[in-house]
């Protein structure tokens, strides 16, 4: 290929032939037939045959190229917005044009707005089979793109690296064959399996990418357990930490505080998730955690997506903490610049023990004497790059500190199994004795003076109240204004009452104030943005008012109804709507109306949303799905998993061939 040519296809990832290869349809289109012009209605996609009538650039409007076609039973006209001067040479009326596109009725009769085209000559046979389209780049065409692959494909020498045996127990192709069928696929393939990639050859190369997603992780896995940590086995500090806690743990709790500790106590690096709804309390098991590390003599950090958060875990960690003798710093963004500098002269001298903050603690500049143990609060709201960079903090030192993630979305198992394979879970599955569930109601923002009574009536009895501000999409500025409003209004509706504003604009020293003020009961109604979404724990309060639920997201809902139901009080949840409700909106609100499971919500979560988004972007281990689909491609899910687990016993030649093959240097991602 050209080197301007080269270019364009390195933008798209194809370096080497294999990547061409590899480079699949997104979809196909069906070129094996024409329609008649009279009998291709509005909002279908067809492919038309006509001769050109009559072709013009009109500037009317916004400027366009016109081109009119006629068969036997009708004329349409194409209309491109994005053309070249020589275009309308080669629309010359008599020639004949196969266009293929979506109809729309246009003003002056059907029409179809940049359609892909051919000029043909009469009675050019048509494809046998269906077209495969290609994601591409502007600057190289379908048919160009095409043709390269197609190429290919014919010359590419592609070795198994899956065991023919294996191969045959599931019933899959050999690659090269499979990517034959998927570039040219045959003329009696069912269309509807190849759309959905069901077909086998398509199985195949989904099964592939499965296996050496399997096969790094396993591998990622099996590194980890040949590298080392501080043993940190002494739990005499952690045991003191427990008897002076005001509540017993629970069977849950005890559980995993035992898989925690013993594996701490192991010279591997732990790298484990703990996972448990809203309000199961992950946070004392972060606390026995660095108290065994600092019991052990060695340092802990804590670190937390957002300030609100970290400022929580310093408020309820240090305390508990301080009774057993640890030491332990504050570190974010908006402290002063003297100030963090002399945090982390403490931190590098060793006289901190226990480092809580928010991403202040990944910046370059700090640097731990003797860090034995990270542990990542909501880790699904950081990005792989900042889970790296804080086991980097170690790069070069002998050992890796242990790893304790936590989250509060529960992940579905077949996503746990991809997309963290590579980590243990544990699960606290129980939540703390005498909570009450939340009665969760859906409201009709006409009816507001209703809640506001209910705001009143909570107030009047000596509780509190959430209100959180409609969620204004992509717009921080509309948000705040939203927020600043709403506050000015409950001011005036709930007086003599005193109503606190939180929101992500606020200075951080004026944000601890109103929080502080909250959770001593001196305001009796914070209303915030949703910088409260996460880990905020005041116990009195039981009402939570979430305006225009219907703009939240259902992980957003659960975790902000689990705000409320920490005290021993009857909580409620008012969910307020604006009518008319979308579909989607509507099957959302019903499920937080449903479920108060977590787990239940995140399942019904990923059905409506499916695994990108549910995970948000920049999950390991994503990075290398294409074109597997975990809720269409289960079985093989498993069937690569067990493979994978052979291959690295039996056949290491293989397990290198395969991830070379698929992955090139795509690895790295999954040491997060
Ligand atoms: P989350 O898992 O959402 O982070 P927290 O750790 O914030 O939950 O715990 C929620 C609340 O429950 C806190 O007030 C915490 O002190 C309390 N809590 C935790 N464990 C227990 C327990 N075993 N018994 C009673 N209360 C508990
Ligand atoms: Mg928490």
């Amino acid at each position: 290929m050209a080197t301007g040519e080269a270019a364009l296809f390195a933008r798209l990832g194809i370096r080497r032939e294999e990547d061409l290869a590899l480079h699949l349809p997104i979809r196909y289109e069906n070129e094996t037939r024409v329609t008649p012009i009279a009998a291709a209605g509005s909002g279908r996609t067809v492919q038309v045959e006509g001769v050109v009538v009559h072709s013009e650039i009109v500037a009317r409007g916004r400027r366009a190229l016109l081109v009119e076609l006629r068969d036997d039973s009708g004329t349409i006209t194409l209309r491109f917005f994005h053309f070249y001067g020589s275009q309308l040479r080669q629309f010359a009326a008599g020639r004949r044009v196969r266009a293929y596109g979506e109809v729309r009725g246009g003003l002056f009769g059907p029409e179809m707005a940049h359609p892909r085209y051919r000029l043909v000559s009469e009675g050019e046979a048509l494809p046998q089979s269906l077209t495969p389209v290609y994601p591409t780049v502007s600057g190289l065409g379908q048919g160009r793109l095409r043709a390269a692959i197609l190429r290919v494909l014919d010359t590419l020498e592609w070795p198994e690296t899956v065991a023919p045996e294996a191969l045959r127990a599931l019933g899959l192709p050999a690659t090269l064959e499979a990517l034959r069928a998927i570039h040219r696929p045959a003329p009696d393939v069912p269309a509807e399996a190849l759309q959905e990639r069901t077909t086998p050859a398509w199985r195949r190369v989904i099964f592939d990418e499965l296996l050496a997603q399997q096969l790094s992780l396993a591998r990622a896995r099996a590194v980890r357990a040949g590298q080392r940590a501080p043993a940190l086995p002494e739990d005499a500090l952690a045991r003191r930490l427990v008897e002076t806690l005001p509540f017993a743990l629970t069977g849950a709790q005890q559980r995993v505080w035992r898989e925690i500790g013993g594996e701490l106590a192991a010279a591997q690096p732990m790298n484990r998730l703990l996972q448990g709804d809203v309000g199961s309390g992950k946070t004392v098991i972060a606390a026995l955690a660095a108290a065994q590390a600092i019991g052990s003599g060695w340092q802990a950090a804590l670190m937390a997506p957002t300030e609100i958060l970290a400022e929580q875990h310093l408020r309820k960690l240090e305390p508990w903490l301080a009774r057993v003798g640890a030491r332990i710093a504050w570190l974010s963004g908006s402290l002063r610049e003297s100030d963090k500098r002399a945090v982390r002269a403490r931190v590098a001298a060793g006289e901190v023990d226990l480092l809580i903050g928010t991403h202040a603690l990944i910046e370059d500049t700090v640097a731990f004497a003797r860090l034995g143990l990270v542990i990542v609060d909501e880790q699904h709201r950081f990005g792989v790059a900042q889970r790296l960079a804080l086991r980097a903090r170690h790069e070069g030192a002998a050992m890796l500190p242990h790893q304790l993630m936590m989250s509060a979305t529960p992940i579905p198992r077949t996503l746990a199994m991809s997309y963290y394979a590579d980590l243990d879970v544990s699960v606290i599955d129980e939540l703390p004795p005498g909570r009450k569930p939340v009665t969760t109601k859906l409201i009709s923002a006409g009816r507001r003076e209703q809640v506001i009574a209910r705001v009143r009536a909570a107030a009047a009895a000596g509780r509190q109240a959430y209100w959180v501000c409609p969620l204004i999409e992509e717009s921080e500025t509309l948000d705040l204004q939203t927020a600043i409003e709403t506050h000015a209004a409950l001011q005036a509706e709930l007086a003599p009452y005193r109503i606190g504003l939180v929101h992500g604009r606020l200075p951080a020293p004026d944000k601890q104030a109103v929080m502080s003020a909250f959770c001593e009961g001196r305001l009796q109604v914070l209303v915030a943005t949703t910088v409260i979404e996460v880990g905020v724990d005041v116990p009195a309060a039981t009402l939570m008012i979430v305006e225009h639920a219907e703009r939240f997201g259902l992980a957003q809902l659960h975790q902000l109804r689990g705000r409320v139901g920490r005290g021993a009080g009857e909580s409620t949840c008012v969910l307020m709507y604006r009518p008319p409700l979308s579909a989607a909106a509507r099957e959302r609100l019903k499920t937080m109306y449903e479920s108060a499971d977590g787990f239940e919500i995140a399942r019904r979560d990923l059905a409506q949303r499916g695994p990108g988004e549910f995970l948000g972007a920049r999950q390991s281990g994503e990075a290398l799905l294409r074109f597997a689909d975990l809720e269409r491609d289960g079985d093989l899910l498993e069937a690569a998993r067990r493979l994978a687990a052979r291959m690295l016993r039996e056949q290491p030649d293989r397990v290198q061939a395969h991830l070379q093959r698929w992955l090139g240097g795509r690895e790295e991602f999954l040491r997060a």
